[in-house]
């Protein structure tokens, strides 16, 4: 199956590898020596991804990826833990490593170190539409540039995707994330089809000018990405109107605040004023929010909140508060924190009784597993994680 290359011998490389790169001082170089170093670990790192494609789409044929009782929920999932990847990446590096498996002119190209990650991906996406076009790319990736090729693959996928077919897809590749940047501004990326860019466009559009002609009332000049961000909240706040969405579903957003920060109007180290799941708020917006109808705060004031228990079947609104509180699954190496769910530790049936302790946050992946596919919570750690048990093994 390794064509008899032994995983020694790759080790043995990057062992060499290792000291080289320990040793080495670029600052002895002069600029063009430098640039040629540059160009060899270039050679080194397309080499080095070509073998994790290859690799990689093995881990994803066998389904090894789930084994070990790490958790992971897919091949780009395990990868990402494993290589220290956004997961983002990932699932392009999975779904290129699938595709290069069954063009061999690219896997050719792969193999002799010649094309990029990147490359190989716009490549990869491309052929799998059309196999016509693989050798036209391959051909391309050597003299062109990156955006030429990106662009040439684009339009042969488009031409090999029928109107209908277009369509489908784009359907599949809708979606919407959100995440905290390091100057802790929630970004937001959004994928819509076009049919339904066309329903909300423009009435995005008609609230940006809204908040344009605002602007400008009050002598007021910023940039349209600015008023477009204005808009999207005011959308949201004409459609919430008093705090209930038609059909009368609360939505709800919690903010955590410690009582001592609140008084004195900021945080001091140590203290905490935070969006649940999102990050640090200053305590005048968080107190702006205390009068809104949809944010829940929690304030924390020297009362340990995991002493809440409460007797019934599930977990009551400050019990979950509480456990929002902790901010992410508690499965040991997980990080999700969004839409957290409260999970009985100690099935109800046998306690008749529901103590903060026995409630644990998880993410609905880890919940799925524990209460679909047999999986069994281990004993939580100092660290107040805990490991889940696969079906059939030890405690
Ligand atoms: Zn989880």
């Amino acid at each position: 199956m390794t064509g008899g290359v032994a995983l020694s011998e790759v080790r043995g490389v990057r062992e060499l590898l290792h000291t080289l790169v320990r040793d080495f001082d670029a600052r002895v170089c002069d600029g063009d020596l430098a640039k040629r170093f540059v160009d060899e670990f270039s050679r080194v790192r397309r080499l080095a991804e070509a073998g994790i494609t290859l690799a990689l789409s093995q881990v994803d044929g066998t389904g090894a990826w789930a084994h070990g009782g790490e958790g992971a929920r897919s091949t780009a999932e395990w990868f990402a833990k494993h290589a220290g990847l956004p997961l983002g990446e990932a699932i392009r590096a999975t779904d290129t490593a699938t595709k290069v498996a069954a063009l061999p002119a690219t896997e050719a190209a792969l193999r002799s170190g010649r094309l990029s990650a990147q490359q190989t991906h716009q490549i990869a996406d491309a052929a799998a539409e059309d196999p016509a076009a693989e050798a036209e790319l391959v051909d391309l990736a050597a003299h062109a540039s990156f955006g030429q090729l990106r662009d040439q693959a684009r339009r042969r996928k488009a031409a090999a995707q029928g109107d209908a077919d277009r369509a489908a897809r784009q359907r599949q590749l809708r979606g919407a994330r959100h995440w905290t940047d390091d100057d802790g501004m929630r970004n937001h990326g959004i994928k819509l089809t076009p049919d339904q860019a066309a329903k909300f466009e423009p009435v995005w559009d008609r609230f940006t000018n809204d908040e344009f002609t605002k602007a400008r009332q009050e002598g007021r000049r910023e940039s349209n990405e600015a008023y477009a961000a204005d808009a999207l909240v005011a959308m949201a706040q004409a459609i919430l109107g008093d705090g209930h969405l038609r059909g009368g579903s609360p939505a709800h957003g919690l903010i955590l605040v410690d009582a001592t920060a609140l008084r004195r109007g900021h945080t001091n180290a140590g203290e905490t004023c935070e969006v649940a799941g999102i990050g640090p708020i200053d305590v005048a917006a968080a107190k702006e929010l205390l009068g809104d109808a949809i944010v829940d705060i929690l304030v924390k004031d020297g009362v340990d909140v995991r002493t809440v228990a409460h007797a019934g079947r599930s977990a009551n609104r400050r019990q979950k508060a509480a456990l929002l509180a902790e901010w992410e699954c508690e499965i040991r190496g997980c990080g999700v924190q969004r839409g957290l769910e409260v999970d009985h530790i100690d099935p109800w049936a046998d306690t008749h009784c529901t103590a903060i302790d026995s409630l644990g946050p998880k993410c609905r992946w880890h919940h799925h597993l524990k209460t679909a596919k047999g999986w069994r919570d281990g004993p939580r750690g100092d660290d107040g994680k805990r490991d889940l048990v696969p079906p059939g093994r030890g405690p």
